[in-house]
């Protein structure tokens, strides 16, 4: 039997490019610092009882811990598979695929693109500005047919905060008939600036959060979505039956203890000082143009002849993430912030090409 599958598969997937993650670009290396993940693990022991059970649909216990850790209700948690199931599950729920869009405002995230592709949903675009603040007035002129606008806060890959009134806003332009995304997968670096205490006071105000950045449990895809409780109650309509296993579960937990949330908190110190370092370093170096400021574990550098500082760092298994071809980031490359050791074997590597 001959078989074509563009015969049967839908359009929307046979035409799109699917999500560049850090784990399937391709690369060989020895230093990893492409995926804004943490340099070290956690160890935490977990039991392996009671797995002939389906896990709770929502474990009471997980939503009353983050609850106290973030400062919301339970009623306004919902616990997804990563943040990213949480950027898909608003669009499966919120936007009718081929009449509703949803906003996004490049250089950011790109599974918010991704995720309208594959859900049939528009991306109605609004560039940043090239100092990387949004265009509010070129959003709420967009508005026609949007259900979700998603705001990267602090923004990946540019690494810089929104500014507060900007956010706000928007959350009063918008009316009650669209809601605010506000991703901050990377806030526990920014503590100061998040926004989740505001949900209160907009019922339009969703937020993401996630274990996958300064918790360092990238591995346990684990995930919050944050908002009024109508908002969590239509999510948890749609959301798979058991969407987290009862070991991540458990992990989840033992991670939101107090000690290793004080654990999270001098690590997220540590990291600052080791980007302190590092972006003193890349000043002095003659192939750096810029490092821009920084609000995550991450940055933003601009280098003379980027790709090809890129591909030597690949050759020596240093691997980053090249934003070279992305609006407004010619020549930029997002360094996450590794061990100190790592920072260092960076720099050894740069002065060498440099000199
Ligand atoms: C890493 C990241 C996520 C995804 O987090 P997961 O919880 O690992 O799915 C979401 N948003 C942004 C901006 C990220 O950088």
């Amino acid at each position: 039997m001959s078989f074509d599958i563009t015969n049967v598969v839908r359009k929307q997937v046979l035409t799109m490019i699917p999500y560049q993650s850090a784990r399937r670009i391709g690369y060989t290396g020895t230093t990893w610092l492409n995926a804004n993940e943490l340099p070290m693990s956690m160890s935490l022991t977990v039991k392996l009882k009671d797995l002939n059970r389906y896990p709770e649909f929502q474990s009471y216990e997980l939503i009353n811990k983050y609850s106290d850790y973030v400062g919301c209700l339970p009623e306004q948690i919902l616990v997804t598979r990563g943040a990213d199931e949480g950027i898909d599950l608003l669009m499966r729920v919120f936007c009718e695929p081929g009449v509703d869009a949803i906003i996004s405002c490049p250089p950011t995230y790109d599974m918010y693109n991704v995720c309208a592709a594959i859900t049939g949903v528009k991306n109605k675009i609004c560039n940043m500005g090239s100092d990387w603040n949004i265009n509010v007035s070129l959003i709420l002129s967009n508005i026609d047919k949007v259900k979700l606008i998603y705001l990267c806060h602090p923004n990946n890959p540019t690494g810089n905060l929104l500014q507060l009134n900007d956010i706000k806003s928007i959350l009063n332009g918008v009316g009650s008939s669209v809601l605010v995304v506000i991703d901050e997968a990377y806030i526990e670096f920014a503590l100061n600036y998040s926004v989740v205490s505001w949900i209160s006071e907009f019922p339009n105000l969703i937020v993401l959060r996630t274990l996958s950045k300064s918790f360092g449990l990238a591995g346990i895809r684990c995930g919050f979505t944050i908002a009024h409780s109508s908002v969590i109650q239509m999510l948890s309509k749609v959301i798979a039956p058991y969407p987290l296993s009862t070991p991540v579960i458990d992990i989840a937990l033992c991670a939101l203890n107090t000690n290793n949330i004080q654990l999270m908190k001098d690590r997220v110190d540590i990291l600052m000082e080791n980007k302190y370092w590092l972006i003193n370093k890349l000043n002095n170096i003659s192939i750096v143009e810029r490092v821009f400021l920084s609000f995550t574990n991450y940055i933003l550098v601009k280098f003379i002849s980027c790709d090809s500082v890129f591909n030597y760092l690949i050759q020596q298994g240093v691997v980053l993430r090249n934003q070279n071809k992305k609006l407004h980031l010619t020549g930029c490359i997002r360094i996450t912030i590794g061990t100190r050791e790592e920072c260092e074997y960076l720099i050894k590597l740069l002065q060498k090409i440099s000199s």
